[in-house]
């Protein structure tokens, strides 16, 4: 038969950069190959697998639930859907839940909402930052200002505005009367694990309680306790008046959020907004069994296994300051900032058994499961000093 990479490279659109491997299997924090090679996970599906691979708790919840039913659509109530939906009122500071298929569509339904909220106000403009990364629809690709994304590919939405991220002054010029929204991750994932500074979000609130727009938390990536919290705002004291959740939620089936304030219920009437597939309830089912075990401990852990990958990381800096420049992030989202590109790193690692990912060039992204043992987390530190050292 033939190799099954040539065929991929034959039929398929060549959008992808991928890791030279075909995977057969994969459990907890391991990956193995098609040829018996075996990979500690540390990118984890891109910040996806939560409760790592072939978790036993979600397995069992999705086959219980496909043979029940797996496709209804929402012409229909349905259980998983919404006893997740009630899951996330109660664990949360928010009131609505829609449900769509991946980060991207949540980040599209916040836009709508937003627009529908702010269009009577006279409130037109939407507001990002630079290094955000939102998803690859319009409205996302609207509000992010990667050229590399958007080349060739205009028009884009008209009242959107990027500026620069953690510019106080930029918030300052640009932040009125007519804006509707500021959208923001609360740690940058794609953009190089950043956060805004405290005086940052600090302006960023007294400016919303003087203007009165909507704040978007893109928590897709560092929210469902990557960073040790529920959601990546609560590093901060500032509280968003929509969420966009993806990912994590999941737990590997595909499931996006859309968490909302009281005040915006009614924004949407019936037929404003749908999807065929959003709040599936296989990915329903899953997406409990993450909840419920992220309660259960899952955050303890990503504390405990964070805190001591960040601190060896630290030691990595101290012992290779010429390769390692910087630290970045919380939890099990943390960032080494190199002063080469990334990507010859994640090569290396590869070859000494584990999976890693470069974000914006120089810098390597650390997005394990939740569930990372400790004794993993040693063995990831052991290899990241020798590829380290064979590179001095
Ligand atoms: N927002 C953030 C912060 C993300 O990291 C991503 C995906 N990397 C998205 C949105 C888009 O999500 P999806 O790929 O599921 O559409």
């Amino acid at each position: 038969m033939e190799n099954l990479i040539d065929i991929e490279h034959k039929v398929m659109f060549q959008t992808y950069k991928r890791f030279p491997i075909v995977i057969k299997k994969a459990e907890g924090s391991t990956i193995w190959d098609n040829e018996g090679n075996e990979y500690l996970d540390f990118l984890a599906g891109i910040a996806v697998n939560a409760l790592g691979h072939t978790h036993p708790k979600i397995i069992e919840a999705i086959t219980n639930q496909a043979k029940k039913y797996m496709h209804v659509s929402n012409y229909f109530y349905q259980e998983p859907q919404i006893l997740l939906a009630e899951k996330l009122v109660v664990m949360t500071s928010f009131d609505r839940v829609f449900f769509t298929n991946s980060g991207s569509e949540a980040m599209e339904g916040a836009i709508k909402l937003i627009r529908r909220y702010s269009q009577d106000k006279q409130k037109t403009e939407i507001i990002a930052f630079s290094g955000g990364f939102h998803g690859r629809t319009y409205g996302a690709l609207s509000i992010m200002d990667k050229p590399h994304y958007k080349d060739k590919m205009g028009p884009f939405l008209e009242g959107t505005k990027i500026i620069e991220h953690n510019n106080i002054a930029a918030l300052r010029d640009n932040i009125n009367d007519k804006t509707a929204a500021v959208v923001l991750e609360f740690l940058q994932g794609e953009g190089g694990i950043v956060e805004p500074t405290t005086e940052f979000v600090s302006v960023l609130k007294e400016l919303k309680d003087k203007y009165d727009f909507l704040l978007v938390a893109d928590e897709i990536q560092c929210g469902v306790g990557r960073t040790g919290k529920f959601f990546g705002f609560e590093n901060f004291n500032i509280q968003p008046d929509i969420v966009t959740m993806a990912k994590g939620i999941g737990g590997g089936l595909p499931l996006g959020v859309i968490l909302a304030k009281e005040k915006l219920k009614d924004v949407w009437q019936k037929g404003n907004h749908g999807t065929t597939y959003g709040g599936n309830a296989l990915a329903c089912a899953a997406g409990m069994v993450v909840l419920n075990e992220l309660e259960a401990g899952v955050m303890n852990n990503v504390e405990e296994v964070g805190g001591y990958l960040k601190s060896k990381l630290q030691e990595m800096k101290l012992k290779y300051p010429n390769l390692v420049t910087e630290v970045r992030g919380r939890g099990l989202m943390l960032g080494l900032v190199l002063s080469f590109d990334a990507s010859i790193l994640v090569e290396a690692l590869l070859k000494a058994g584990i999976i890693s990912n470069a974000a914006s060039g120089n810098i390597l992204r650390i997005v394990p499961p939740l569930v990372l043992k400790k004794e993993e987390a040693e063995i990831f530190i052991i290899k990241l000093s020798i590829a380290l050292s064979k590179m001095q």
